[in-house]
Order: C-alpha cells, then sequence, then structure tokens
C-alpha cells in the first residue's frame, strides 16, 4: 500500500468532493483504492508507504488525444532549402520530408522521445496518427513495444496515403490491418488501435475501398454494403475498429 501526500487532489469525480486542499491518493499495485483528506487516509493506512508530492497538484494524468511520433524529433528543426509558402509545401517540405527518411530505427527513437516527453508532462494515453514511409512494416509494432516500455497507454494508427505511390499505400494499409488484428489478439489494456488515413487530396477511392476492405473483407458476414457505404451490422464491434 502507498499514500501519495501533502498536494493539492483534483479527483475528478463530480458525484463526490472533486478537490482537497490537503489530499491524498491510496493506491496498491495499479489500483487506486482510495483518495481523501490526507489526515484520514494517514490514520487509516499508518503502515503505507508514503509518496511526498511536495506541496504539487496530485490528479488524473493527461490524455494527448492528437499527436504524431514521426515529428517527436523535428522540435524547432530547420530543413536547408525549405520554406513553405502553402500547406501544401509545409507538408511536402517538412513532414513528408521527415517522414520518408524514417526507418524502423527512426520511428523508435521517435516514439522513445515522445514518451519520455509525455512523462514529464504528465500525459499516459496518447493517440497516435503516425507516418514512416521510409519503412512501413512493423512501425506501428515498434511504437507499441516503445510505449509498453515506458508504461504508457497508446492507441496507434497508420497514415495510409497514395503520396509515395501505390506499393507504400498496401504497405500503410496493410500495417493498420495487422496492428488492430494484434490489439484485438493480444486484449492489452494498454494497447488499442485506430485504422488511420491521411487528408483526402491524398487519397483517392481505391484506396478509400482498399482501406474498407483491410478490415471488413468482403466474405465477412457481419459485413454489409448499404448505399454505397460499409457499415457493420454488430454496432459494437464496429465502434471498436
Ligand atoms: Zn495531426
Amino acid at each position: 500500500m502507498y499514500l501519495i501526500t501533502n498536494g493539492k487532489l483534483i479527483t475528478r469525480d463530480d458525484s463526490a468532493q472533486g478537490y482537497f486542499e490537503h489530499g491524498a491518493v491510496a493506491f496498491e499495485g495499479r489500483l487506486i483504492t482510495e483518495v481523501g483528506e490526507e489526515a484520514a487516509l494517514r490514520a487509516k493506512y499508518p503502515d503505507a508507504q508514503i509518496i511526498d508530492a511536495k506541496g504539487g497538484v496530485i490528479m488524473p494524468a493527461f490524455i494527448n488525444a492528437h499527436t504524431h511520433i514521426y515529428s517527436a524529433l523535428a522540435r524547432g528543426l530547420s530543413i536547408v532549402g525549405n520554406n513553405p509558402t502553402n500547406f501544401f509545401e509545409v507538408l511536402d517540405g517538412t513532414w513528408w520530408a521527415i517522414d520518408r527518411h524514417l526507418t524502423l530505427e527512426g520511428t523508435r527513437a521517435s516514439a522513445n522521445a515522445l514518451y519520455m516527453d509525455c512523462i514529464k508532462q504528465g500525459v499516459t494515453t496518447i493517440f497516435d496518427h503516425h507516418a514512416s514511409y521510409a519503412e512501413i512494416p512493423g512501425s506501428l509494432f515498434e511504437i507499441a513495444e516503445s510505449s509498453r516500455k515506458f508504461g504508457l497507454r497508446s492507441c496507434l494508427c497508420y497514415e495510409v496515403s497514395d503520396r509515395d505511390g501505390e506499393e507504400k499505400c498496401l504497405q500503410a494499409i496493410q500495417e493498420n490491418a495487422d496492428f488492430i488484428s494484434y490489439c484485438e489478439k493480444e486484449k492489452d489494456p494498454m494497447l488499442a488501435a485506430m485504422f488511420g488515413g491521411h487528408a483526402l487530396f491524398t487519397i483517392s477511392d481505391q484506396t478509400f475501398e482498399r482501406m474498407v476492405a483491410a478490415i471488413f473483407p468482403p466474405d465477412d458476414p457481419v459485413c454489409q454494403k448499404l448505399d454505397g457505404e460499409y457499415v457493420n451490422s454488430d454496432s459494437a464491434d464496429h465502434s471498436s475498429r
């Protein structure tokens, strides 16, 4: 049993007390067992090991709902000759130029840097939309490995796009499908998958069809095609994808 003490506690519990000026959190393993006034919890758990918050704020961690691991090492980067004047030039000259050089090793280094930054900033869950067109297969698995190493929760996907040709596009679709299958099989509460796609102007109709087919095979009995749109007859299953 541990007690985090000596902090201003924000519980975000709107059905109970949301704030304690002198709060404490009791936890055992991965489970928070009680929150409340420090004096009361100290009396109740006299043998608990104390973690001193040193007068800081104790609160649930942040969730980063939109991030890009491929850019983690690009902070402050200035690319010689890249002076974009519009959105397309920003993409082509900066972000695509970076992700076209990201190998698996680069992806791993970027993920490690991002997860360390997350921990420093109090973020314990991320939703990441990844691209590394130098080396696509296995990239989401590299990120997942890094996520596990640092103990964060991650929901990951790969950015499908036609921008680097058909072969790369198909690899990107496959990477999403492989990682979705992996997460469904592993059932690791710290890992989840989405299906990622880039902005509409880099995805053709054919690519969209292939993205849908990758997760809803035409022979899948739970899939129906209605009015040109794919839907899944099991809505709970559909929402999980
Ligand atoms: Zn974004």
